[in-house]
């Protein structure tokens, strides 16, 4: 049962199985962006906690250890045991996300529902990440596929528990051991996840949680030089500084998923109702604060007139509020920051000549809402055409070739993901084999598996996560030759 008052069980630090103060002591709040009001206190952690959760990662990736020495098997057990206490714990660990995310609990649901499948899907690889046998003269070669060692793991608060099931999924899968930072807006459900894993049985020091702040504990995992690999997920600028930081530190393998400005493509054969709907909830699902948000809308010019009266009529019917609520389908934005940023936008949109059909305020002045918000007549230059809002704002461009729409498609920094709605296959196929992008998803938008590998070209990102291509992320080749004597 959804509880808006479910009381947080555990805000310490995760080390070494044990939950504990951080070093200093600190401690900071974490809000509910629906009330602007402090739901509990954290541990604060830094270098030094950072610090004391690899020396317990590393003893646990010792090759003498017990996390080492388990049979794939019994990580995959181990895995699913984490899953079934997920599934107990349903109910509470997505309440815990709505309060502190402020997403609709509905949504938060799916997202346990979708972290157990990803967990679950990454628990059936343990044993099938193979090497090759290399034809090689009078040499018998081979290579092994090895766990890179020890990982850290920071991620966002916009799908706080995903973004851990993503991450924890393949390394667990592979044997590495993790620290892991979650968002400061959203520790609360990693702590939980925390207490699962162990729970579950994970032996000491292969999950480590440890919240904190960017420039401080996040930067302690990137320039750490016991860490072996960084994987993280977040804004463009931070990721520069993650990978500038691993670089002149160990040269720690990086991983980064960043942001987007995914177009969605609505040629004049397609279902006028089908195409408005999906580029809706394209655009709104999560608020917009979604990295493969498809937050620029191009619609070919016969249809166009037609599909904004739709588009603008469904963002005045989407219903805003208190996100514990039924059918309530948008809650707050994560916080002032973010609320001040995303009406900053809606402001240069007006300034800058797109034609506000629906939305463009703040609702109300506790918590920070903020109207669904779209605008007509956007031009390929316009700030809101070019810079990612993360907030629920579409913005609709006409187009009339699919020649021209592959062109402009690709003339932004990003490269995410992709939607194209048509009837038409050979159009449709055309523009995903050309446009640049990590995903690209024909009449259907945000259909990601865990199956199926995402991440971005360009300035979206390096590497993938999810599928096969995910443990990539997580190994190491090693070849072994031998002369046959
Ligand atoms: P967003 O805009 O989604 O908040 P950020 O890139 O600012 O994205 O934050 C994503 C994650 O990166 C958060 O966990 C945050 O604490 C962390 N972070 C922020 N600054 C740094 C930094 N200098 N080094 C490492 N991690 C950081």
């Amino acid at each position: 049962m959804a509880d808006p008052n479910a009381k947080p069980k555990y805000t310490k630090l995760f080390i070494n199985n044990e939950f504990v103060d951080s070093v200093s002591g600190k401690t900071f709040a974490t809000f509910n962006p629906a009330t602007s009001k402090e739901i509990v206190q954290v541990s604060e952690g830094d270098k030094a906690d950072i610090d004391l959760a690899v020396k317990a990662a590393k003893k646990a990736f010792h090759r003498d250890s017990e996390w080492r020495k388990l049979s794939p098997l019994q990580r995959t057990n181990l895995m699913n045991k984490l899953c079934a206490l997920m599934d107990r714990d349903k109910a509470f660990l997505a309440s815990l996300e709505t309060q502190d995310n402020g997403k609709p609990y509905a949504e938060a649901l799916f997202d346990v529902t979708y972290s157990i499948l990803t967990l679950q899907y990454y628990a059936g690889w343990t044993d099938k990440f193979f090497g090759d046998t290399i034809p090689a003269g009078g040499f018998v070669s081979m290579t092994r596929k090895e766990p890179v060692g020890v990982v850290g793991q920071i991620i966002p608060w916009n799908y706080p528990l995903l973004m851990l099931a993503w991450k924890w999924g393949p390394a667990l899968a592979v044997g590495c051991t993790i620290i892991m930072k979650p968002a400061e807006q959203t520790p609360l459900t990693a702590l939980h996840m925390a207490a699962l894993a162990k729970e579950a049985g994970f032996p000491a020091g292969v999950i480590n949680v440890v919240n904190g702040f960017g420039p401080t504990a996040g930067a302690a995992i990137s320039s750490h030089p016991d860490i072996a690999k960084v994987a993280f997920t977040g804004s463009v600028d931070i990721g520069r500084i993650v990978m500038q930081a691993a670089a002149t530190s160990n040269l720690k393998r990086v991983s980064l998923e960043l942001g987007g400005k995914s177009p969605v493509v609505v040629f004049d054969d397609a279902d006028i109702d089908f195409a408005a709907e999906t580029t809706h909830e394209a655009l709104f699902s999560n608020h917009g604060q979604s990295c493969c948000a498809g937050s620029r809308t191009y619609v070919h010019e016969k249809i166009y007139d037609e599909f904004v009266a739709k588009a603008a009529a469904k963002a005045k019917a989407r219903k805003v509020g208190n996100p514990f609520e039924q059918n309530v389908q948008q809650g707050p934005q994560i916080d002032d920051d973010m609320l001040t940023k995303v009406l900053g936008y809606i402001e240069s949109g007006k300034k800058e000549g797109a034609k506000l059909q629906a939305g463009g305020k703040r609702i109300g002045n506790v918590g920070f809402f903020v109207e669904p918000t779209v605008f007509s007549d956007v031009k390929d230059d316009m700030r809101i055409a070019q810079e990612e809002i993360f907030g629920p704002v579409q913005s609709i461009f006409k187009f009339s070739s699919l020649e021209e729409m592959i062109d402009r498609a690709n003339n932004v920094q990003y490269g995410l993901a992709a939607g194209v709605i048509t009837n038409d296959i050979n159009k449709a196929l055309k523009f995903a084999n050309n446009v640049d992008a990590g995903s690209v998803w024909i009449n259907c938008y945000d259909a990601v598996l865990p199956s199926t590998p995402f991440g971005g070209y360009k300035h979206s990102g390096i590497g993938r996560e999810l599928g096969k291509d995910g443990l990539d992320n997580y190994l190491e080749t090693k070849t072994i030759t031998m002369k046959l004597l």
